[in-house]
């Protein structure tokens, strides 16, 4: 029987750079798609909410889906969690409630929910590592995301102990690419830097960042982040979640990023900072040495490179990315 992979969120960042490299990967590589047959099936919110549980179930019905990489959520950066705590706990706990429900209703082999490293606790030995999810309380910034993404790995355990589903949940950090969510005020630290610095380039006026600098995050190209996704889906044995993330050393600080983001739009004017504007979580510096174990030789991509080619997909398709910009 060949497989059904159903992607919600398929149309997302993350599920993208999935269609994009199951489009690319060799077939039956750890990273492609299971068999030439396999039917991979990327949904939009278009499809229909699956806030709803209606609207979730008629989904499954009609497609059968035998695994499932579940991504959809509502999702934003610091600045928009900070603006919406409770829409992005209950959006998510209702997503993710009624998505693992038509699962299980429909006998999936095996579904990939996607967390977040925000779900860690606030005050932590560092690095952190899988085991920490539940220790404590997480950053109050985005304690609504959090909450309700750490309650995936609770569903994951009480739905194998109670009906024996093999339900996992993977851990990415930070993630950037193609297809990202570009919005100036709304997105995340990379899309919305890009997005402000082309500006400033076309305008001829200062390039703001918002806080201090000097947050620490560990950023993974939505392309690496693809491949381990397939790879789990297809290897990872586990219901505990793994951390999908580049090593410790790799992190970087704000400043970092905002200096790697001039280079690569060459921009030339005044950078400035604006640090009435909240740095949210120091750091949630994450060890990957569990990956590390599955998969000792896997390559990630080079933060410069994989940067480039973000702006360059942004410049391309400005016209139809999301900038939360009104286009004529
Ligand atoms: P994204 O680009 O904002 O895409 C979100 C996807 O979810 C879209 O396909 C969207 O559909 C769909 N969606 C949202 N609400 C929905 C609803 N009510 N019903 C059906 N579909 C809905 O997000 P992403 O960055 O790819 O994130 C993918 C996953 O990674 C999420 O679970 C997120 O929490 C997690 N994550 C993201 C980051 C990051 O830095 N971006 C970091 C860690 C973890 P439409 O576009 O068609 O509306
Ligand atoms: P987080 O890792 O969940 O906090 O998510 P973000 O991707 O939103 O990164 C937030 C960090 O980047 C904070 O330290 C912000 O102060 C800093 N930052 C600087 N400029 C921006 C910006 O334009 N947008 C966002 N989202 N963050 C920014």
């Amino acid at each position: 029987m060949p497989a059904t992979i159903l992607v919600t969120g398929g149309t997302g960042l993350v599920g993208k750079a999935i269609e994009w490299t199951v489009e690319h990967e060799a077939v039956g590589s750890q990273f492609g798609k299971f068999a030439d047959d396999d039917q991979w099936i990327y949904l939009s919110s278009k499809d229909g909410d699956l806030r709803d549980l209606k609207q979730t179930m008629a989904i499954f019905d009609k497609y059968k889906p035998t695994h499932v990489i579940h991504l959809a959520a509502l999702v934003g950066g610091l600045f928009k969690n900070m603006k919406y705590k409770l829409t992005f706990l209950r959006d998510n706990c209702l997503i993710n409630d009624n998505v693992m429900w038509a699962a299980k209703e429909h006998g999936v082999e095996k579904m990939i929910s996607c967390l977040s490293t925000c779900v860690f606790p606030d005050k932590v030995s560092y690095p952190i590592d899988e085991s920490h999810v539940h220790l404590g309380p997480p950053h109050h910034s985005n304690f609504g995301y959090a909450h309700g993404k750490r309650l995936v790995d609770v569903y994951n355990h009480a739905y194998n102990e109670e009906f024996g589903c093999n339900f996992t949940s993977a851990i990415p950090t930070n993630i950037f690419g193609p297809h990202d969510n570009y919005d100036l005020e709304d997105s995340h630290v990379i899309p919305g830097l890009v997005h402000k610095c082309l500006l400033a380039k076309k305008n001829g006026t200062p390039f703001t960042v918002a806080g201090s600098g000097t947050p620490l995050r560990q950023f993974i190209y939505s392309r690496d982040l693809a491949k381990l996704f397939i790879w789990q889906l297809k290897e990872y044995p586990e219901i505990d979640p793994i951390i999908l993330s580049v090593g410790e050393k790799d992190e970087i600080t704000i400043k970092q990023v905002a200096e790697a983001i001039v280079k690569a739009v060459e921009f030339q004017g005044e950078v400035t900072w604006d640090t009435s504007k909240a740095d949210g979580q120091y750091k949630k510096t994450a060890s990957n040495e569990k990956l590390r174990k599955y998969l000792p030789d896997f390559e990630f991509t080079p933060f410069d490179k994989a940067l480039q080619e973000s702006v360059e997909w942004f410049v391309q398709n400005y016209d139809n990315a999301r900038t939360g910009v009104k286009k004529q």
